[in-house]
């Protein structure tokens, strides 16, 4: 048994952040399929080299990678009481991959929460946010406040500009490749758009989605989230 939660929405309605509250509250780990494969950076073998190259583009990596990278990780001694899958599945090719993996355990998906966010708002969270070496978040839209932020113009102008940022103390700000360029999100807020939506309608025939609004503050969107795992069904 256990509880096994999805977490869906398009990138920047944060579903990372949330992850990680419902993994200290309900005390089962996080599986992010994006963080699994960017772990994959510090590899030099042919797969990794693969994966990294469909990342930075913001083209999903293929069914059969996926689902063997998510089905090894559900083996893991640490994800036998559930998990909370964040960026996973992204297609009706993995749903149908995962309900029967966890048929074959004895269980299955107990809630789908879906984080409804707008999809320019999307874009600005993602395209705008920078990280500290201590995990701190800022972004050049909605929360600037004590970082310089300043278009870079490369030598070669064939490029367009990019968007560096300092903390006004003088540490340097960082940005995932895959949010530094628009186009890439862009085309992974298209394929999230094309792809990722009929899911909602299979979850919602399934009668475990949970529609979440997620354009309101971190601390709110936690508590419908907490409210919604509580009142499910004890198995
Ligand atoms: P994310 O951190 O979830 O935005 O994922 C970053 C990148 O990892 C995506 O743009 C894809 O290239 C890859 N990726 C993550 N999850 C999946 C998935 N379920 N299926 C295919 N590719 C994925």
């Amino acid at each position: 048994m256990g509880l096994y939660v999805i977490l869906m929405g398009v990138q920047g309605a944060g579903k990372g952040l949330q992850a990680k509250l419902i993994e200290q509250e309900f005390g089962i780990p996080q599986v992010s399929t994006g963080d699994l494969f960017r772990a994959m950076q510090s590899r030099s073998d042919a797969l990794a080299g693969k994966v990294q190259a469909l990342m930075a583009a913001g083209i999903l990596i293929d069914d059969d990678t996926t689902n063997a990278i998510v089905a090894d990780r559900l083996a893991q001694p640490d994800a036998q009481g559930g998990v909370i899958l964040d960026g996973y599945p992204r297609n009706q090719a993995q749903a149908a991959f995962l309900e029967a993996h966890l048929a074959g355990k004895g269980t299955r998906v107990n809630a789908v929460l879906l984080l409804q966010l707008d999809l320019f708002t999307a874009f600005k969270r993602a395209f705008g946010r920078v990280t500290g070496a201590d995990g701190s978040s800022y972004n050049y839209y909605f929360n600037a406040e004590g970082v310089d932020f300043s278009w870079v113009q490369a030598a070669e102008s064939r490029y367009p500009p990019r968007l560096e940022a300092r903390l006004q103390s003088g540490a340097a700000l960082k940005r995932r490749p895959d949010d530094a360029s628009a186009d890439a999100i862009i085309k992974r807020i298209d394929t999230f758009v094309e792809t990722t939506q009929p899911l909602i309608e299979f979850f919602a025939a399934k009668g475990v989605l949970r529609r979440v609004n997620a354009d309101q503050s971190i601390d709110a969107v936690a508590a419908e989230i907490s409210a919604i795992l509580a009142a499910l069904p004890a198995e």
